[in-house]
């Protein structure tokens, strides 16, 4: 056990119990999950994907991922670790072939306690989406991974466990997607220093339309705000945060109309154009989310925008730093609208 492991292990225990005393008043969330059967039966679209996981305690939601691919026969590693952490199953998915690999990362775990539907059973429906996608249209010059790791609530354990395991020979980038269930505007963060991998992701983003500083955003470091890519970025590789957030007005009848819809289009049309990038060159539905969950969430990207804030007017910003704002909307309740201007 490295001193590393040791700050990875402090740092995800004292984000949970930073979620709990947050959470303290809210009730418990009341979801009841989708029968597995009508989930594998049903269609392959990200919202209908996501309640592959929501609602459901971490056992099921690690069983659901290797049921999934079982029944659409696809082909997936998984990778088991066992540390005085914590245990899991890592499920790892190769699709194309060529020298370079991409690696897409979709932790499948949640915050007991939370429905965890957009953390982070929405980027797994992405990604499984993708899978279908790319499935039948394999990329010649490019390998795209799909890693699906456990416990990334535990200091993104099993993907340290991965990265300590796997060969990372040959990979181009990693991009891990959290929170990517609601919102409209895209967020690459972590994304300190350019490097080719970044200008590749950029140059993604701008093939389908989306425009620096306006529907999308690079920003670094955001405090208390990590997830799996920091195990590959600690191994020396470009490794970037991939998040959506809700850009639009926040007015009160926007936000109503929009609280309970989701849009992880958004994300899903940056993956495909990344892999195009990479190898050389919403639809919505009313579904509940748990409270308690959406609140923690917007807690933590409101603190990390909040710390962008403040290092941006200390004098720290850089040629990409982000415009971050944040309007909270006071309703009589506890909703708050972030926005990116
Ligand atoms: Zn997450």
């Amino acid at each position: 056990m490295s001193l590393r492991d040791v700050g990875f292990f402090l740092r995800g225990r004292l984000n949970r119990a930073v979620s709990r005393a947050l959470n303290r008043r809210a009730p418990a969330h009341t979801e009841t999950p989708t029968p597995l059967n009508d989930v594998l039966s049903g269609p392959r679209t990200p919202i209908a994907l996501s309640r592959l996981l929501t609602a459901r305690d971490n056992a099921a939601r690690e069983a659901a991922v290797a049921s999934w691919l079982g029944a659409r026969g696809v082909p997936f590693t998984r990778h088991r670790f066992a540390t005085f952490e914590g245990r899991g199953d890592n499920y790892v998915v190769d699709l194309g072939a060529g020298e370079r690999t991409l690696v897409l990362i979709a932790h499948h775990d949640a915050v007991p306690g939370s429905p965890g539907a957009n953390d982070n059973a929405a980027s797994v429906a992405i990604l499984l989406t993708l899978l279908e996608r790319l499935g039948a249209a394999p990329p010649s010059r490019l390998r795209v991974r799909l890693l699906f790791p456990a416990c990334e609530e535990l200091g993104y354990l099993g993907a340290r466990a991965y990265v300590r395991d796997a060969s990372l020979d040959r990979i181009a980038g990693v991009l891990s997607l959290e929170l990517c269930g609601m919102g409209d505007t895209l967020a690459i963060w972590d994304a300190g220093a350019e490097t080719p991998f970044l200008r590749t992701v950029r140059g993604a983003l701008e093939s389908v339309g989306r425009r620096a500083d306006e529907s999308y955003h690079v920003v670094g470091r955001i405090p208390v705000f990590g997830s799996d890519h920091r195990a590959f970025a600690a191994a020396g590789i470009p490794a970037y945060g991939l998040t959506v957030v809700p850009a639009a007005e926040a007015d009160e009848r926007e936000q109503r109309a929009h609280r309970d819809v989701e849009h992880p289009d958004a994300a899903l049309a940056a993956q495909e154009a990344l892999h195009r990038g990479a190898e050389g060159q919403p639809d919505e539905a009313a579904r509940p989310r748990g409270e308690e969950e959406e609140r923690a969430e917007r807690r933590r990207l409101r603190d990390g925008a909040a710390a962008l804030g403040a290092q941006k007017r200390a004098g720290g910003a850089g040629a990409h730093e982000p415009r971050l704002r944040i309007d909270p909307l006071k309703d009589g309740r506890t909703r708050e609208a972030y926005r990116i201007a």
